[in-house]
């Protein structure tokens, strides 16, 4: 039996399951998490939480301890701000309200989606498409997927780079919340709110700008930062005083290949985190 007091093992707090675009639902997930020797994963589905009781239910079976998270998507007007919630209350009000129009705007813009690629000859049935998404938020990863099946594109990144990556002619944009609007939403339902990927595209500049709007961490260990950007955001962090965390942000193997058990983080840093919490 593991020793629970000690700081010992290895965390992923950046998990994806079918309730946003993952793959596999959040039993698979856990039992991956047991498999690869985790001791804890945050479950944090794009703007979703409806994951998060069936990973709990299946942590306690599979001895791995769930964080209740979530991946908000934000915007502060120039770039997307994806901020991670951790150890909120999955069953607060004001976090159940907001996922459920987050996922109804999602299946208006999926159509909308589908329409602009119509109008460029390309003929997706938009209810298969959300269909697709089973009980999960519909996404741009799963019309990449039908563009695929239906022989549109030869790969998944080619769907994004011709049709509907950021900017591209059949992009939509999703509703948008500022990234105080999202820290204030997590924080009201008793969780911590962490900047996601920091190095994929926000200048340091716009990171203080979150930082100054009361966010309590970042995520350092992701699997688009390079070495040097680990680096430079735990340096960040420590001038910054912001709590770390880190994950594989694991999608399943829609890309091809499982990323879970390749991003961990000390289970020290969950330690830190939870030391946090209660000084609130
Ligand atoms: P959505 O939330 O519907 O806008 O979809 C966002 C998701 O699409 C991201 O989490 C990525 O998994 C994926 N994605 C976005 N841009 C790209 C891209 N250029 N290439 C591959 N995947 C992408
Ligand atoms: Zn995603
Ligand atoms: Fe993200
Ligand atoms: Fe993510």
């Amino acid at each position: 039996m593991r020793e629970e007091n000690q700081d010992t093992g290895w965390a992923d707090l950046h998990v994806h399951t079918t309730w946003s675009d993952g793959v596999f639902s959040p039993e698979f997930m856990v039992q991956k998490a047991s498999e690869a020797g985790l001791r804890a994963i945050a479950i944090t589905d794009h703007d979703a939480v409806r994951g998060i009781d069936e990973a709990v239910e299946a942590g306690n079976k599979m001895d791995v301890e769930i964080v209740p998270g979530i991946e908000l998507s934000t915007s502060n007007g120039i770039h997307d701000v994806h901020i991670l919630g951790y150890f909120f209350d999955p069953h607060c009000s004001d976090m159940l309200e907001y996922v459920r129009y987050f996922q109804e705007e999602r299946v208006k813009r999926a159509r909308k989606i589908i329409d602009k690629l119509r109008k460029m000859g390309i003929r997706l049935n938009a209810d298969v498409v959300i269909a697709s998404a089973g009980h999960g938020a519909v996404g741009r990863p799963h019309i990449a997927d039908a563009l695929m099946e239906e022989g549109f594109v030869l790969s998944y990144d080619e769907a994004f780079y011709k049709y509907i990556g950021d900017g591209k002619p059949a992009f939509v944009k999703k509703p948008e919340i500022s990234p105080a609007e999202g820290l204030a939403l997590i924080h009201k339902s008793g969780g911590l709110a962490f900047l996601a990927h920091p190095g994929m595209d926000l200048t340091d500049d716009e990171i203080i700008q979150v930082v100054k709007q009361g966010l309590d961490g970042i995520e350092i260990l992701h699997p688009k930062h390079s070495v040097d950007m680990v680096n430079h955001f735990y340096n960040f962090a420590n001038i910054h005083r912001l709590l770390v965390s880190g994950g594989s942000d694991c999608h399943g193997n829609r890309k091809g290949e499982m990323m879970m058990g390749r991003f961990n983080i000390p289970y020290k840093f969950v330690s830190e985190i939870k030391k946090a919490l209660h000084h609130f």
